[in-house]
């Protein structure tokens, strides 16, 4: 009955994504590595700002050899205020294993490089190779507890592994396009909390949630943990025209990049403060809540490395989470 179902789905939702499905730069192309990229982009992160990035990044490393050979630096500038820079460090170090093997061609082989798991192996296999690997996210995940009303626990990981099983069972010969057309409905029309739009929806005399009027109801989630708040003092320290910055740990969270001093309680004194500024940035389980100050440093800490505006710019990534200070880089 459930397969049934399912079978009548897939050619209703191929039929729809033929007509309705978006222009996206990334869609059309059966290069894996660009899809590689594109994924990796578009994990954490909205389609409409990863469509900048993907051109630009294609740009400057336009096959998985160009990426291998650039430094680090390199990569983390060009993947500057995308914010996850594991994500990053990945790719890169994915690109170095496919341009020295060839890129994989089979699921095991794909889901073996930094930074894939089973959604982007399974995304990348069907896109690339029209293999039948359901890729199962929390897009797919919402159509398709809401298409069988499927009351279970949306975070537990083996909803989306069975899930993953029974899609495999339909799966059609266009399986890029199936795969994609799954995602897009979830991302255009099966939006998530209160705006399903079922009245365009392909699947709306199927969906069991829809004829149950409780759209809304599914994927059923656990109370999500509250972020821990950390309050930080976030200082821009001017030295004649350098700008003082320092290279984080590099384990934890933004590991490895460049950052702004920056102090937990209470701080040292460095000079004659000219301007303050409140800000905030969001991660997944913590927000900074921060407080910037413009000063005219009294010496050059050797705590600190310095550059200039112009070499900050260019050359060293500094994160998302300090932009609202960056306009004091000038
Ligand atoms: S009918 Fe509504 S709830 Fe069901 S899959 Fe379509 S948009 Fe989602």
């Amino acid at each position: 009955m459930e397969k049934e179902k399912l079978q009548t789905a897939v050619p209703l939702i191929l039929k729809w994504y033929g007509i309705f499905k978006r222009e996206l730069p990334w869609r059309g192309t059966h290069d894996p590595y660009r899809i590689l990229v594109s994924e990796i982009m578009l994990q954490q992160t909205r389609v409409e700002a990863v469509k900048d990035y993907y051109l630009r990044f294609l740009e400057r490393f336009p096959t998985a050899f160009e990426l291998a050979a650039a430094s680090e630096e390199e990569v983390l500038k060009a993947w500057e205020g995308l914010g996850y820079y594991t994500r990053a460090r990945n790719l890169h170090r994915a690109a170095k294993i496919i341009a020295e093997n060839g890129f994989p061609r089979d699921f095991e082989g794909v889901r073996s490089l930094p930074g894939v798991g089973d959604y982007t192996a399974g995304a990348i296999c069907s896109i690339a190779f029209d293999l039948p690997c359901p890729a199962v996210d929390g897009n797919v995940l919402r159509i398709l507890t809401r298409l069988f009303a499927d009351g279970r626990n949306a975070d537990d990981l083996r909803l989306r592994q069975e899930y993953s099983k029974r899609l495999k069972e339909v799966y059609p010969e266009e399986a890029g396009d199936f795969c994609q057309a799954l995602m897009e409905l979830g991302a255009i029309v099966c939006l998530p909390n209160g705006d399903p739009m079922c009245k365009i929806c392909p699947w709306k005399e199927l969906c069991e949630a829809h004829l149950l009027s409780k759209e809304t109801c599914f994927p059923v989630k656990l109370p999500k943990r509250e972020r821990k708040i950390v309050k930080l003092n976030v200082y821009v320290l001017i030295y004649g025209d350098e700008y003082a910055i320092s290279k984080r740990e590099k384990k934890g969270l933004l590991s490895g990049l460049y950052e702004l001093p920056n102090f937990e309680g209470e701080t040292p004194d460095f000079g004659k403060i000219l301007r303050t500024k409140q800000a905030k940035h969001i991660f997944t389980h913590m927000e900074w809540h921060m407080t910037g100050y413009l000063v005219e440093a009294r010496e050059k800490a050797p705590a600190f490395f310095w550059a200039s505006a112009d070499e900050i710019r260019e050359k060293y990534a500094l994160p998302s989470a300090f932009k609202a200070f960056k306009e004091w880089l000038t």
